[in-house]
């Protein structure tokens, strides 16, 4: 139980508040001067919103005027949780830029499961930067989140938006930190890329999960020490429990990825194509065993196969046998390459008559959509300047760079690559090239066969995606989880 106790400095309410708001405002600010002088003497373990909760009853209960102001404008219940909707709404819509902020939108968060108040499983930052996760187990425990979801959860959801399959094979994408479970994800923080500004920001924004388009681990790291701005990040991440996710080069791949959503930077592209086209197997089976036997073994043999989980089974009948005879069936079946050895275990096992054993790979096949780089059509062509105009105002800049080919005023073919476009641009026959980044020389071969190439340094192509991926993964996770995008990330190249 708390005790109150006398503090040197008084924090108590005053009179005279404009509005209820204003009321909580200045009760949130107090006590959390009074819950830190309790912390300093040993009288609360820790900030939380449990104890705040208490607190707050405790703290006014000895001033009947805003005690009894707070009870009837119905925002503070007996179990101690703020969550009634309109002072929330309020709490938002003016709550911003004051200095507990962050304290209001914990109370968002967070209900009461119990006649024992809403606590959360981590702590106020400003009072106590590191998790008292023992605490909060031990002594609430019956609370229930909402507005939250687990990791594991939102890492299915971002693998549904791109398989990690898609990104190339020399990248580094997926889930790169992860803090020890269960970590509850209430916000997340999108950048293109993290700088340890934008870690700062996450920090600041008491965000559970970076999503870094770039992967800021790349490079194997050997140890975790304060020596590389990389490392510092990877410690921050774990220090604070912020979980790490990049999906680079599975974004540029997807349908509907950071390549779809470039070209449409130059107007009313038609006929999309990715310009190196992914090729996946089928449902990532890459071998084939293929084998005869008669159709009166058929259901012996593929019953207990049915029970492997990933096998496909194709069934053709070869030959019509004569009078008496039976039919002769060809069975197919598509597997993993790792299966291989259990089903011909069980056919093994089952003593099946079985000839003509193969085994053979399969071929990937074009997944028709995904890729890397794009290429499409402007129908009618376009004038270069229009083009140029509609590219800034898509990516929100203020200057690009063009490198001019002569004689060719419209443009019709547009083909980009986000990021760096050298190798996937290479050879590419069109009016046009859009990308972050090419060299020197790889830009005079362009202009001297024909093409017109912007370029707008290189994250300033990715970027902008990061927006579409705000709502489109917002609406994934159905609501519970708040999305951002950082507002410090930015391309580190600037005009001067
Ligand atoms: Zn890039």
């Amino acid at each position: 139980m708390l005790q109150f106790v006398s503090l040197a400095k008084p924090v108590g309410l005053a009179t005279g508040f404009s509005s209820r708001f204003q009321l909580l405002k200045t009760v949130c600010y107090s006590l959390h001067s009074v819950s830190r002088a309790l912390c300093s003497y040993g009288l609360l373990e820790k900030s939380c919103l449990k104890c705040h909760a208490r607190l707050l009853k405790r703290f006014t209960a000895g001033a009947c005027r805003t005690a009894q102001e707070l009870t009837v404008c119905g925002d503070y219940t007996s179990a101690g949780s703020f969550s009634k909707k309109p002072l929330l709404q309020k709490v938002r819509e003016t709550g911003r830029g004051h200095p507990f902020y962050g304290q209001f939108r914990r109370f968002q968060g967070f209900q009461a499961s119990s006649a024992q108040g809403a606590c959360p499983q981590d702590t106020l930052r400003a009072n106590s930067p590191l998790q008292t996760s023992t605490h909060h187990r031990q002594r609430c425990s019956t609370v229930q989140e909402t507005g939250s979801m687990e990791l594991q959860e939102v890492v299915a959801v971002l693998k549904e938006i791109a398989s990690p399959s898609l990104a190339g094979s020399w990248d580094n994408v997926g889930l790169l930190v992860e803090p020890s479970p269960p970590h509850q994800v209430r916000k997340i923080l999108l950048t293109n890329d993290l700088t340890p500004p934008v870690m700062e920001e996450a920090v600041d924004e008491k965000v559970n999960m970076i999503v870094s388009y770039h992967p800021p681990i790349f490079a194997p790291l050997k140890r975790i020490t304060q020596n590389s701005w990389k490392e510092r990040i990877v410690g921050k991440c774990l220090e604070n429990r912020i979980a790490m996710f990049s999906p680079h080069t599975s974004w540029d791949a997807a349908a509907d990825g950071v390549n779809d959503w470039l070209i449409r930077a130059c107007g009313d592209v038609t006929d999309l194509k990715p310009l190196e086209q992914t090729e996946a197997y089928r449902n990532g089976h890459t071998k084939k065993l293929s084998f005869i036997t008669s159709s009166t073994e058929v259901e012996k043999v593929t019953v207990p196969l049915q029970g492997i989980p990933g096998v496909e089974i194709l069934r053709e009948t070869l030959s019509r046998g004569n009078a008496g005879d039976a039919d002769m069936m060809k069975l197919s079946l598509t597997c993993a390459a790792s299966t291989v050895a259990t089903i011909l275990n069980e056919l093994q096992k089952g003593r099946t008559n079985i000839a003509s054993l193969e085994c053979s790979d399969m071929a990937k096949l074009p997944s028709l959509g995904f890729g890397m780089g794009r290429v499409g059509q402007l129908n009618p062509p376009v004038a270069i300047e229009t083009v140029v105009s509609n590219i800034k105002k898509h990516l929100g800049l203020q200057h690009v760079q063009l490198a001019r080919t002569e004689g060719k005023a419209q443009i019709s073919t547009v083909a980009v690559c986000a990021g760096s476009g050298s190798s996937v641009l290479r050879g590419v026959t069109a009016d046009l090239y859009l990308t972050g980044e090419m060299s020197h020389h790889e830009i005079l071969d362009a202009v001297y066969r024909g093409t017109h190439v912007i370029v707008c340094n290189h994250s300033n192509t990715e970027r902008g995606f990061l927006q579409v991926m705000q709502s489109r993964l917002s609406g994934l996770l159905g609501g519970k989880v708040e999305v951002v995008v950082s507002q410090i990330d930015r391309d580190p190249l600037t005009v001067v």
